[in-house]
């Protein structure tokens, strides 16, 4: 798929999912997060009340955003997260998800369960204890597992593994998870590549990344039915959806099937990166974030709505995923080696 250049204009369809990063805190040190997950660490007093948060999110309803993920940092950490769960289902957005490595006890639960959150989506690498410690740094598994296994029966549950090479890339890590999610009764998995070119990442880091090739090629022999799907607005990577027996759907996303490039990217030193434009993010001080690796280009939403300025920082981002245009893998590996080879020069 290539969009040309008559498609990028003005292209309404093009909206981005938003990922509202409720909090920057998080209790877990994961061995392949970056500080501050989703965001750049914000300290816990600029964090947003509810009503700010509804209030941002709202004006970003207003121009056709309907898919929306809460997430962090941990966005289970904060006190008032069930008030503004409530606060953005009273916007009738079609898709409100919540993405979670943490559960703080049953009573927490419970109320999640009865939440209008659509999916609770479950950061979930292995099921084994020991890479489990090697990944996360605690001895929490079982535990979390539990929860899992008791919000399945009630909900939509989704689960997200990061592979990481020489940790959990082997058939049979894989084997185990969708072994333990056919136990449940079915649901969605879904493996992402881990981000490999971010350069704060030491290389011993950046040695975790894996191709997530072999994966494909495994589960599509497997496979009921297969076809390539995309994130909202028809934006991020193009990702695999397998169908398997036990009600399983699988998603594979991997920056090697390619990915869109906006506005802020053509003159960006990074360009062409990994991740490139996804999701648009709202951070919990209440800028706009188009970008995972820039926060010298945020837009301050929340400003512009306490001052009671004209919306233009709405626009402004939603443009950046209107214009944007999708690079095959090819087109990107053409990119760098360009790249590469101007630094020589
Ligand atoms: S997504 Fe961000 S880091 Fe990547 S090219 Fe675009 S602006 Fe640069």
């Amino acid at each position: 798929m290539y969009i040309s250049d008559s498609d990028l204009l003005n292209n309404p369809t093009q909206i981005p999912q938003l990922r509202i990063v409720v909090t920057s805190r998080c209790l877990h040190s994961c061995i392949y997060c970056r500080p501050g997950g989703e965001t750049f660490p914000v300290p816990f007093f600029n964090e947003m009340t509810p009503k700010q948060i509804a209030l941002c999110t709202e004006r970003l309803v207003e121009k056709g955003v309907n898919e929306i993920k809460i997430t962090g940092g941990e966005p289970l950490l904060r006190n008032d997260i069930f008030e503004i769960i409530g606060l953005l289902n009273k916007l009738k957005i079609q898709h409100l998800e919540l993405i979670t490595r943490y559960i703080k006890d049953k009573e927490q639960l419970s109320r999640l369960l009865s939440s209008e959150i659509n999916i609770l989506n479950f950061s979930l690498d292995t099921v084994s204890l020991p890479q489990w410690k090697q990944i996360m740094g605690n001895d929490n598994l079982l535990n979390y597992l539990n929860f899992i296994e008791i919000a399945a029966k009630k909900k939509k549950i989704k689960i997200n593994t990061v592979i990481l090479r020489g940790i959990n890339d082997n058939i049979s890590d894989v084997n185990n998870l969708i072994t333990y999610l056919q136990n449940m009764g079915g649901g969605t998995i879904k493996f992402l590549d881990y981000i490999s070119d971010i350069p704060e990442y030491t290389p011993s880091e950046n040695q975790l990344s894996s191709n997530l090739n072999f994966l494909v090629d495994y589960l599509e022999d497997k496979s009921l039915a297969y076809e390539t799907i995309t994130a909202a607005g028809g934006l991020g990577h193009p990702m695999k959806k397998i169908k398997l027996p036990g009600e399983i759907e699988i998603l594979v996303k991997s920056a090697d099937a390619g990915a869109f490039y906006g506005d802020i990217c053509f003159s960006c030193s990074n360009y062409p990166c990994h991740d490139a434009i996804m999701a648009l993010r709202l951070t919990p001080d209440g800028k706009l974030q188009r970008c995972l690796r820039r926060n010298d280009n945020l837009l301050d939403i929340q400003g512009e709505i306490f001052h009671g300025c004209e919306m233009t920082l709405v626009d402004k981002a939603l443009d950046t995923y209107r214009t944007a245009r999708f690079h095959t893998r090819n087109e990107i590996l053409q990119l760098r080696q360009k790249a590469i080879d101007n630094e020589k020069i």
